[in-house]
């Protein structure tokens, strides 16, 4: 799940020997679990050359200052991978580096758990605070100014696997919405004999099968090197909106009964509802898709999708 899958990721490509041993190993194994410290609550997560908490080389140590929210995963974490500006004068993309903080280290707090749609995820989404936090200077991942370009790794397979989870919960949504319509009565039919009822079991089958294929597309570029950013946003935003749709109308099928917690799609609407905003809201993916289409384009080629 996320983030230890999307942290791994980052440790198998950039972390040294030590740290690998120390950290990669216990995770990799399921002895520990790890979070993942960008977000901050007071700048756009959505533009990550706005962050602002900061680590400075002291000696044989970096201290890091910073504030972040939506940690997730943080309680009950071993370490997290923290993103704080190394070179505030450096290129936009070059400004950050990324860090290894063990969550027992005295400068690591977590503030609170912040409550938010959806049923409680393991370890919870939290605010946390870097108060003058030391750690070796060794700790640094990959090297300094590399923090964007390392959490970049991290989202490309992390939003795909975020993709692949969707999509089991749209089939559980449309096996819960064809088991009702085949059993639920009204006016003499079975609602899997009304139009609108089949309509809705057909858009979703639509919609389901074109973020499968994506999703594959996606994965299959990944698989041959390519870095698939647009293929990997176009899923992003697409796949987020075919699970709520999908989910919305397994709901609509079940009557007052799917907006209950006897069934597990109310659980599922509330959870879609963040699958827009973490990773990179719809409107940021739509941007890199667009924006790699028209730079595509005023290169002289012709529009690729
Ligand atoms: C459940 C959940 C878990 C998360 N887990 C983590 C985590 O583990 N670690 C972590 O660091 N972060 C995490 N996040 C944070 C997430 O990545 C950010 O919320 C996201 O990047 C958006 O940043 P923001 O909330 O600051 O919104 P902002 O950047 O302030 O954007 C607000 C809104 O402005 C609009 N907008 C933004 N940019 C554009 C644009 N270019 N064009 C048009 N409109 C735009 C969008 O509608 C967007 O929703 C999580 C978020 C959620 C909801």
């Amino acid at each position: 799940m996320a983030p230890d899958a999307g942290n791994g990721e980052i440790l198998v490509h950039a972390a040294t020997e030590a740290q690998r041993k120390k950290y990669l190993e216990p995770l990799a194994n399921g002895e520990i679990r790890s979070c993942f410290a960008m977000t901050e609550p007071e700048v756009s997560g959505s533009d990550p050359r706005l962050l602002q908490g900061t680590a400075e080389l002291e000696g044989d140590e970096w201290v890091i200052n910073a504030h972040k929210w939506f940690t997730t995963g943080a309680i009950g974490s071993s370490f997290a991978l923290v993103i704080a500006v190394t070179d505030p004068d450096a290129s936009p993309h070059e400004r950050t580096s990324m860090f290894l903080v063990d969550t027992d280290n005295p400068g690591f707090e977590i503030v609170r758990e912040v409550p938010v749609i959806g049923d409680h995820f393991t370890g919870g989404h939290c605010e946390v605070r870097f108060t003058n936090c030391r750690i070796p200077k060794d700790n640094i991942v990959g090297n300094r100014g590399e923090g964007f370009k390392l959490a970049q790794l991290r989202l490309g397979p992390g939003r795909i696997t975020h993709a692949m989870r969707w999509l089991g919960v749209c089939h559980r949504s449309m096996d819960l919405m064809v088991d009702y319509a085949l059993k639920r009565e009204t006016r003499g039919r079975k609602l899997s004999e009304f139009q609108s009822i089949q309509n809705f079991i057909a858009d979703s089958a639509a919609e389901t099968q074109a973020a499968r294929l994506m999703t594959l597309h996606a994965a299959w570029l990944m698989d041959q090197g390519d870095e698939a950013r647009k293929e990997i946003s176009l899923i992003k935003f697409y796949g987020a909106n075919v699970l709520h749709n999908v989910i919305d109308r397994a709901i609509q099928v079940h009557g007052a009964l799917g907006v209950t917690g006897d069934t597990p799609l109310e659980g599922f609407y509330r959870e879609a509802r963040t699958a827009r905003l973490y990773d990179g809201p719809d409107e940021v993916h739509r941007m890199v898709v667009a924006r790699t289409i028209i730079k595509a384009f005023q290169k002289g080629r012709e529009v690729n999708v």
